[in-house]
């Protein structure tokens, strides 16, 4: 068997003869030392042979992890001549080492790109011992290089799709305007979904009619028009864009969205009868009420203890309008969890009676939204749409966000979007040959 060939494919670098190697078995680290013959050698502009052999020189390259040495360099010689073409003294070309950063191999770039794509820099940095700058670098080259191949499956089902906004950044004004005008504001990121895939279809900046416009645009006439439901939340500038622009689409309000609304106007009232509980000096619903125990009171079927099972049963009696407004979100829930078309028109109905009987303004106020958005709501429970996937999604970007300390550069978040949320990966862009040679590496 002749290893020398062996070992020489394996890296990508065909023409290679290894002389020695040193392999240190306390650090795992390998060092080969190998040779580009002169015959072999072809000039690295004009790949035309070199002829006149002028001198020798070397490098160190660092190659993928190899057996068990887990650090591995590759020391090597190569040759400089003058090329039949170009008539100057040239380097010969050595497509197995990465155009742009030149000390390691494409294979080594390829392999910690991927890796990157399932995780973060600095555990990428600690696998493969290397500097995790240097790793960030090469993750931003390659997802920009990427993203030239980026495509949607041509199978991909768009029935029903979703959209969302990200908070990506919030910044402070550098000059405001006077001293009542805002202090920060808030950089969004619209984000559509494909349910049927769960993935991230494009982003882009902003949360107006046109960020989502523009994300749409990655899809054809034909795509569009075969969006049957689209699940946003109640934000009227996503409303106008999904309007205009998918005819036959059913816009579905999510019940996430639902949801977190309906919270935020429990929540108000939390925060109302603990001020009232304060004026009052009542102890114990002050207790109950504080921002602390919000969660025996806003979580669905949260796991209480028996003392706080006990505990709340008694705000619940001393509170009447705590216990409607827990009432009216445990209600409100189960009208979501209707499959059923009719039923579910029913069940509403009924809801709608009790947050007339509770009397209680904040949700009359959110009734009325409700109401408005009725047809949009039914949409959902006809669409059948699942939350899981929008929610998980979102909540994947989060994290993404929070492990990348967050991104400051829109364009580098956005892409880390596509790459572990869509479709800018190498599971979904054949891109194999990055392992052997990166073709017009600018970009
Ligand atoms: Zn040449």
């Amino acid at each position: 068997m002749d290893f020398n060939r062996l070992i020489s494919e394996a890296i990508g670098a065909q023409d290679l003869i290894f002389n020695d190697y040193k392999f240190h078995k306390n650090n795992q680290e390998l060092h080969l030392n190998a040779t580009l013959p002169f015959k072999k050698a072809i000039c690295s502009k004009c790949n035309c042979e070199l002829y006149q052999f002028h001198q020798w020189h070397s490098k160190t390259i660092r190659l993928p992890q190899m057996f068990m040495a887990q650090v591995v360099y590759l020391n090597l010689k190569f040759p400089r001549g003058k090329c039949y073409f170009c008539e100057r003294v040239m380097p010969p070309q050595l497509s197995f080492v990465h155009p742009i950063f030149k000390t390691l191999s494409c294979s080594f770039v390829e392999k910690a790109g991927r890796i990157m794509e399932e995780t973060t820099c600095a555990a990428t940095a600690r696998l493969l011992k290397i500097d995790r700058k240097h790793l960030w670098k090469i993750d931003q080259w390659r997802m920009k290089y990427l993203n030239q191949f980026l495509a949607l499956p041509e199978d991909l089902d768009v029935s029903k799709m979703s959209a969302d906004e990200v908070h990506f950044l919030t910044k402070r004004y550098k000059k405001r305007e006077g001293p009542f005008s805002p202090k920060y504001y808030i950089q969004y990121i619209t984000s559509p979904v494909c349910t049927a895939h769960s993935k991230v279809l494009s982003t882009a900046m902003g949360r107006s009619s046109v960020s989502l416009a523009k994300c749409l645009n990655v899809l054809s006439e034909e795509k569009l028009q075969e969006i049957q439901f689209f699940a946003i939340d109640m934000h009227q500038e996503f409303f106008n864009t999904v309007k205009r622009k998918c005819h036959n689409a059913e816009i579905a309000v999510d019940r996430f969205h639902l949801i977190q609304s309906l919270m935020e106007t429990f929540n108000k009232l939390r925060i109302d009868e603990f001020k009232k509980a304060k004026k009052k000096k009542d102890e114990f619903q002050i207790g109950m009420l504080t921002a602390k125990r919000r969660f025996i009171l806003m979580e669905k079927s949260p796991v209480l203890s028996t003392e706080e099972d006990n505990m709340l049963g008694k705000l619940k009696m001393l509170n009447t309008n705590i216990n409607a407004g827990m009432l009216i979100v445990d209600y409100f829930h189960r009208v979501l969890d209707q499959k059923n078309y009719s039923k579910f028109q029913s069940m509403l109905k009924e809801w709608f009676g009790i947050v007339k009987t509770a009397k209680l303004d904040l949700f009359d106020k959110f009734a009325k939204k409700v109401q408005k958005y009725k047809t949009n709501i039914e949409a959902y429970i006809k669409s059948d749409l699942t939350t899981a996937i929008s929610e998980g999604l979102n909540n994947k970007i989060k994290v993404v966000k929070r492990v990348g300390y967050n991104y400051r550069n829109p364009e580098s978040f956005q892409n880390k979007i596509l790459q572990r949320c869509g479709f800018l990966n190498s599971a979904d862009i054949d891109c194999d040959f990055l392992f052997w040679h990166v073709p017009n590496p600018q970009v």
